[in-house]
């Protein structure tokens, strides 16, 4: 069975910047599972993996554009104190979680403070930098009715939502 739209795929990766440190891996955790064609995945892996079966291992190079985007200005803001109750203290280098309209969480780094405002940067860690993956194929399957319905795959053991 090869990965294309409507297939749950489980793969092992690892994820090397271009200076060749490992970003992010599942070495040693479970195999992470999505449903393909879905926008599960960045872009420029969803495409790199069409087509590919259970066993296989891939080498891609993405670009920005098919990764996490390329570094927006305008996604760092400043944002007053007073917006962060419930948070004793912040440093530079601090992750917060935020919303975007449709309520969808979605983390900033907080780059530069004063007493009265906060600035900080939503471009997402990995936003302009090129993404070096090694991934194994581990398993193929024809995904559920409720998962096309919900656009993502579920775990072997069912699911709450
Ligand atoms: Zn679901």
């Amino acid at each position: 069975m090869k990965v294309t739209k409507d297939k749950v795929v489980s793969m092992h990766y690892t994820l090397k910047n271009d200076t060749g440190d490992v970003i992010d891996s599942s070495e040693g955790k479970e195999t992470m599972d999505f449903l393909q064609g879905h926008g599960n995945i960045i872009p420029g892996l969803e495409t790199a993996l069409e087509g590919s079966k259970k066993g296989d291992k891939v080498e891609v190079s993405i670009e920005p554009e098919e990764g996490y985007g390329l570094k927006m200005d305008d996604a760092i803001q400043e944002i007053p104190r007073t917006a962060l109750q419930g948070i004793d203290e912040v440093t530079i280098g601090m992750q917060l979680q935020s919303q975007d309209q449709d309520g969808n969480p979605f983390v900033v780094t907080v780059i530069k403070l004063d007493d009265e405002k906060i600035t900080v940067d939503a471009n997402h860690p990995l936003a302009g930098e090129t993404l070096h993956f090694s991934v194994s194929i581990e398993d193929v399957r024809d995904a559920l009715e409720e998962e096309v319905s919900h656009g993502h795959a579920h775990s072997a053991g069912g699911h709450s939502h």
